[in-house]
């Protein structure tokens, strides 16, 4: 798909309000055997869904209208055909990402489910992290003798997947939240601050919004000599991941890469690539010191390389 007009937009949404499935009938009434076993898998004990006055959960909703292997006949022929234009223009993939429902009345067993399904909106193109395609919201609006009970939306993204880059692989950014925004502020100044109690004098890492120690939420910094040793490792095989290999060992990009749990001078431990020796050379013990690598601009990341001490 390129990146002109979305023509292919406009051509979807002529679909909008058009009926996915008519008079749909759900397989099963209500019951309490099913009603039994969403609550054994849920392990929702709540009473109101068991003895003679039950109800069904409400997030059930979408059982009594589902398939089953031997399909609806009620199915219309408008959301195939929506799903066959996305497939012909490369959006093969799917995926669900939300559904919403509101509920009107309590079902209880015996209740006997019928159900439309309309297909209520599609996005205009839309580019995410799997890849560019279109939001489908279909919804089925749920009834019993012809009164509402409920809603139910359901979302998919029909997309086709994002071709991998042949540009150097870029790791992956740390997760930066208000808790540990100080210490990648530091990383930033090539200095490796470690969180101080200020209440029990207490070193910790990871960053924390209070003390593991005594509990108290101040604290202040004090900055590591980055000299430290690997506590312990692991080396990573699979999934193959070029970003965390390709910058030390060229040879080895793609291939396994060792991940070192550093013991700081000062006591506290840190998660961290091991570099200057080759994955399988990593032991514990090994003396290392701190050193600050940008992988890209807008990086920058501690690592420990391996030192002669
Ligand atoms: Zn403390």
């Amino acid at each position: 798909m390129g990146g002109g007009p979305d023509e292919l937009g406009a051509r979807l949404k002529a679909y909008e309000g058009r009926p996915a499935a008519v008079t749909g009938v759900g397989k099963d009434p209500v019951n309490a055997p099913m009603i039994r076993h969403w609550c054994e898998a849920m392990g929702d004990t709540n009473p109101a869904y068991t003895g003679p006055d039950a109800i069904a959960p409400p997030t059930m909703l979408q059982a009594w209208t589902m398939s089953g292997l031997g399909g609806h006949q009620s199915r219309t022929g408008a959301y195939d055909e929506l799903l066959g234009l996305l497939d012909a223009s490369g959006c093969t993939s799917v995926v669900a990402t939300d559904c919403e429902q509101e509920y009107l009345r309590p079902l209880r067993p015996g209740d006997e489910v019928t159900f439309d399904t309309v297909i209520e909106s599609v996005s205009g193109r839309k580019t995410t992290k799997l890849g560019t395609g279109y939001f489908v919201t279909t919804r089925t609006d749920v009834r019993v003798d012809g009164e509402p009970v409920g809603t139910h939306r359901f979302r998919i993204l029909k997309y086709a997947p994002a071709r991998r880059s042949t540009a150097k692989a870029r790791r992956p950014r740390p997760v930066v939240n208000r808790d540990n925004a100080g210490f990648w502020e530091g990383v930033a100044e090539h200095r490796l601050l470690i969180q101080r109690c200020a209440h029990c004098g207490a070193l910790r890492h990871p960053w924390l919004p209070g003390c593991n120690a005594c509990g108290c939420p101040d604290w202040d910094t004090v900055e590591a000599t980055g000299e430290g040793t690997v506590y312990s490792y692991v080396v990573m095989h699979h999934p193959p991941f070029p970003a965390f290999t390709e910058s030390d060992h060229a040879a080895d990009a793609g291939g396994p890469y060792a991940v070192g749990l550093i013991e700081l001078a000062e006591g506290v431990r840190m998660v961290s690539n091991v570099v200057g020796v080759p994955y399988d050379k990593v032991r514990i013990g090994l003396p290392v010191r701190v050193e600050f690598q940008t992988p890209d601009e807008e990086l920058t990341v501690p690592v420990f390389r391996v030192v002669e001490r």
